[in-house]
């Protein structure tokens, strides 16, 4: 029985924290610098746009290029992937008086909903538990919602930088100076080929990390400054489907159960998202923690395996899929928030750091909000003029004093509850629920995702085979996420390459890219783990699991555009 703990990747976060090496008259100055053009970094440059325009005095102190955001997708809302029922408050804040909810690109006002227990045939209605409730929220593809924030933050006056991936946190003197960009036109091996381009200094008066999930220089930032909170992090891994439909869904839906089993020695923890989007358009996700045991589970099998059930080949029926998309999502909550959301030039946003509320299924909105707070913050600090870290823990204290404080507070042990089981969790759940976070259930210990042991069942030998229309396999799905990374790039994945049987398994199950392989085994029962890293969609789920992902060459990975 390993653990994946037991191999951990050839990485340091060390290797990626340095000095600015270009000289001084080549580096590229910006005032504030936004990693990540998600709805965390994007609604910081709007905010940033418009205290600039109260403010225009401070904008000639900013330099020619005030505001700059870095974006590793091909464009902003390319690596854009979510549910996503959007609970409206903090884009009302974000646009008061100046845009309507229903001139932002949604499909409306959520029209009903139900949630369900599945069996493998039967399908059992039950009232919407108080998290699953969505009376008010919001539909919106998070995909075309990050391309309408992006134009709204350059009419604002950001700049806004696609196709670069921020790859070092440069540090001098104990404060963050901005960020190297990645290498372009490297080889397989790392040379140059004819294409190359030499990544740059980026510095800033203020960095801002906004780089959602699984943050590369977010976690390299945590190491670098010991933020780390009082538990570790862990994550969910939700695999999704955009469907074009026959029949309009006139209500959104969840589903908890099958096809997770409830037993607790497996750890499966999740539920499914069925979201309409418009007349003809459905989108369906499933949601896994990744704290699961069994090294043969696959979520982008389980989804398959989802779509066979009556209930949802009924809302499927005459569709056809439009695109697939996979991420993680941070889900410790409370508890995991780092001890601190800014060091010397710093702030730290959104997903990076796991503003999300799990039972809810939302960050969205926290996203947001934090973007406005650093924004906010960095320009009290500024006009100040001076960034040491007194300057910017303004921004802790307009966090601890958001509702986003107040809500991840409610719900602060709700993930950790699952670890006793599904029904013994349920039940604490709801306990927390109805008293608002009231209820002390004791302060429950998060186990690493990494540090699970692994069990091998045969759960992969009932997964459907692909039929091409209803289910299908992993290479088709990624080609449905437009993923066009070039096969000759570099690896950016970090892997022990050797390792027990069980452990590689894991990875080539619960990889729903299909990067990994099982390769050939040695003597001492070990087997060699191959990589396919241009299949890789940048979930994240690998960092999780006892590997690292590190952002390959900007422009590479997915091209999502209505997930
Ligand atoms: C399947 C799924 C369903 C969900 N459903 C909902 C829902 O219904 N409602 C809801 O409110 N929330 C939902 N969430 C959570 C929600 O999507 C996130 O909380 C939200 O997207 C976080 O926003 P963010 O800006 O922090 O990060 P992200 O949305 O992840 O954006 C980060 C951006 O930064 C870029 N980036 C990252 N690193 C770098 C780098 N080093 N260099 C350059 N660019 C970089 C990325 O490419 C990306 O564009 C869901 C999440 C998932 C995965
Ligand atoms: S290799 Fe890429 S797609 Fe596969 S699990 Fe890791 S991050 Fe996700």
């Amino acid at each position: 029985m390993s653990r994946p703990s037991n191999f951990p990747p050839p990485f340091s976060a060390r290797d990626y924290v340095a000095e600015p090496t270009d000289p001084a008259d080549e580096r590229i100055e910006v005032g504030i610098l936004i990693v990540g053009a998600g709805p965390a970094g994007l609604a910081c440059a709007i905010r940033l746009g418009q205290l600039l325009e109260e403010h225009p005095e401070m904008a000639e102190r900013l330099g020619d290029v005030p505001v700059a955001v870095l974006e590793k997708g091909k464009q902003p809302g390319s690596h854009l992937l979510s549910g996503a029922v959007v609970d409206p408050r903090a884009l009302r804040r974000l646009f008061k008086d100046r845009l309507r909810m229903d001139e932002l690109p949604s499909y409306g006002e959520v029209p009903g909903e139900s949630v369900y227990v599945l069996s493998r045939r039967s399908a059992l209605p039950i009232p919407p538990p108080p998290p699953m409730r969505n009376h008010g929220n919001w539909i919106f593809s998070l995909s075309e919602l990050g391309r309408f924030l992006a134009e709204k933050a350059e009419e604002a006056g950001a700049m806004i930088l696609p196709e670069t991936a921020a790859q070092k946190l440069l540090v001098s003197h104990g404060r963050v100076m901005g960020v190297r960009t990645g290498d372009k036109g490297r080889g397989r091996e790392g040379g140059e080929l004819g294409n190359f381009e030499a990544g740059s200094d980026l510095v800033a008066k203020v960095t801002v990390l906004a780089e959602g999930t699984q943050g590369h220089l977010t976690g390299v930032a945590i190491d670098r400054f010991s933020l780390g909170g009082e538990e570790p992090q862990v994550w969910e891994l939700a695999v999704k489907e955009v469907w074009k439909v026959a029949k309009p869904l006139d209500r959104v839906i969840h589903t908890m159960g099958w096809p997770l089993r409830g037993a607790k020695k497996y750890r499966e923890f999740g539920g499914s998202f069925i979201y309409p989007m418009g007349e003809d358009m459905v989108t369906i996700g499933l949601v896994v923690g990744l704290d699961y045991r069994d090294a043969s589970l696959s979520v982008h099998d389980l989804l398959q395996e989802l779509k066979t059930h009556p209930k949802i080949r009924k809302i499927l029926k005459g569709g056809e899929r439009l695109q697939w998309g996979a991420k993680t999502i941070p889900s410790g909550g409370f508890n995991s928030l780092p001890r601190e959301l800014h060091a010397p030039g710093l702030l730290l946003c959104g997903d990076g750091v796991g503003m999300v509320n799990v039972p809810r299924l939302k960050g969205i909105h926290y996203a947001i909000e934090s973007g406005k707070l650093a924004a906010e913050a960095a320009f009290r600090a500024l006009q100040r003029g001076e960034t040491p870290s007194s300057a910017l823990s303004s921004y802790d204290d307009a966090i601890r004093d958001s509702f986003i404080w107040k809500d991840l507070h409610e719900v602060r042990n709700m993930r950790q509850v699952f670890q006793r089981g599904f029904f013994v969790g349920g039940a604490l759940a709801s306990a927390m629920t109805m008293s608002k976070g009231k209820a002390e259930i004791g302060k429950m210990q998060a186990e690493p995702d990494a540090e699970q042991s692994l069990i091998v069942t045969d759960r992969d030998k009932s997964y459907p085979a692909p039929d091409g229309k209803l289910t299908f396999d992993k290479l088709s799905s990624v080609f449905a996420s437009g993923n066009k990374t070039r096969d000759d790039q570099p690896n950016h994945i970090r892997v022990e390459r050797r390792v027990a049987r069980d452990v590689a398994e894991l990875w080539a199950h619960m990889c729903p890219a299909q990067v990994y392989k099982v390769g050939r085994e040695d003597e001492d029962g070990t087997v060699m783990v191959d990589v396919a890293p241009s299949n890789c969609v940048q979930c994240g789920a690998i960092t999780a699991k006892g590997g690292r992902l590190t952002p390959p060459e900007g422009g590479s990975g997915p091209e999502y555009t209505v997930t």
